[in-house]
């Protein structure tokens, strides 16, 4: 897949030699107080270039807080007047593109849930045609390169050169410790794509918990990401949107300071690679876990049946059947004859374990 980006920057917002790009603030504007206290205490904090703030919430079900909508725009221009940084909310409207230039927000990003709709995206692209304005776009919540691609390439071709993408992981089916799982060989491909288009981590979303927040934004760091969007919010356990994952301003601080800032390799292609070969691991991993769960659950009926018609639960003759048999499959896939034998007799002291255990419970 090629790619048609064409990136130019009218003023550098960051000196991406001294540190990564941050943006940081609330989930979502509050109230007036909330905003202008959470932007003066991130303006203390030199790394910090640009605050953002959800006005417009896209919130998955009715009911729940949507956001103070336009409202929160005279906020974000006294956040500016008052502290220098530079400001950045969600659009998802053609009206709200137009209510932020009228506001002179310096960035405006598309969200997940915006970026899994083409039709959207030519609307809003149509509505920020030569807007001199900094435009972010987050991966669709779905893991679709394609269609994140897409978004990037119709603002773009609206003449919006001033463009990143914000990596905030994907929606993942299986149990994962992640809000949205981080996918790392997707942004790592869309770098390969497209060189010269940065990309921010928003490891807020991705995490969905402040523990996993300095992991992640490390492992941005690692790969040559090159900024973050971290949620910070004046008093984060009362924030009215996204709490769990939202930091104090000097949490924020500490994380930063922790950051290990590395020698670029430069090679994308290596560390792609590498994600894909690391992504199937995981994968079979996963699937190897499955197996032995499987096995673990046969042998849980194996025991009630044995117990049922009064068997012994080990039986030599054929545990050194498995074993030869084993034995001989493993070799001839090219696995140590040592590893196998460690590995299946570890197996069969838990198969063991279970069969007693379930005998013993039952009498
Ligand atoms: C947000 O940044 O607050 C937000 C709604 O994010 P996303 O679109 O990534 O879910
Ligand atoms: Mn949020």
């Amino acid at each position: 897949m090629g790619t048609n980006i064409d990136i130019s920057f009218s003023e550098p917002l960051w000196n991406p030699e001294k540190f990564p790009l941050i943006l940081a603030g609330p989930c979502s504007a509050e109230t007036e107080e909330q905003v202008l206290q959470t932007a003066r205490q991130l303006a203390q904090i030199p790394e910090v270039k640009i605050f953002r703030a959800g006005l417009w919430k896209p919130r998955t079900r009715p009911g729940s807080f949507e956001g103070v909508g336009g409202k929160g725009l005279p906020w974000l221009q006294r956040v500016k007047a008052e502290t220098g940084l530079k400001t950045a909310v969600e659009v998802a409207k053609p009206e709200h593109i137009e209510k932020a230039l009228e506001f002179e927000i310096d960035v405006l990003w598309l969200g997940a849930r915006t970026v899994v709709s083409p039709f959207v995206v030519q609307e809003l692209a149509e509505a920020l045609k030569g807007a001199p304005v900094t435009v972010m776009i987050k991966n669709p919540i779905i893991p679709d390169l394609k269609l994140w691609v897409g978004a990037l390439e119709r603002i773009n071709a609206a003449g919006i050169k001033n463009l990143f993408a914000i990596h905030r992981g994907f929606h993942y089916f299986e149990k994962s410790p992640f809000r949205n799982a981080p996918m790392w060989e997707i942004p790592i491909e869309l770098k390969r794509l497209a060189p010269q288009l940065p990309i921010i981590v928003d490891p807020s979303h991705i995490c969905g918990r402040r523990d996993l927040l300095p992991e992640i934004s490390q492992k941005a760091i690692d790969l040559e990401m090159d900024g973050l969007m971290l949620e910070v919010h004046s008093n984060p356990d009362e924030a009215l949107t996204d709490a769990s994952q939202q930091v104090s301003p000097p949490v924020l601080e500490e994380l930063l300071s922790r950051l290990v800032l590395r020698h670029k390799t430069g090679n994308p292609d290596f560390e792609n690679i590498l994600e894909t070969l690391r992504t199937e691991i995981d994968k079979l991993d996963g699937e190897l876990l499955q197996i032995l769960a499987k096995r673990m659950e046969i042998i849980d009926e194996i025991a009630d049946y044995k117990r049922e018609n009064n068997i012994t639960i080990l039986q030599m003759k054929r545990w050194a059947g498995i074993l030869s048999d084993r034995l001989s499959i493993g070799t001839h896939l090219q696995l140590e004859e040592t590893f196998l034998k460690k590995l299946l007799n570890l197996i069969h002291k838990e198969s063991i374990r279970r069969q007693e255990k379930i005998i013993n419970d039952k009498k």
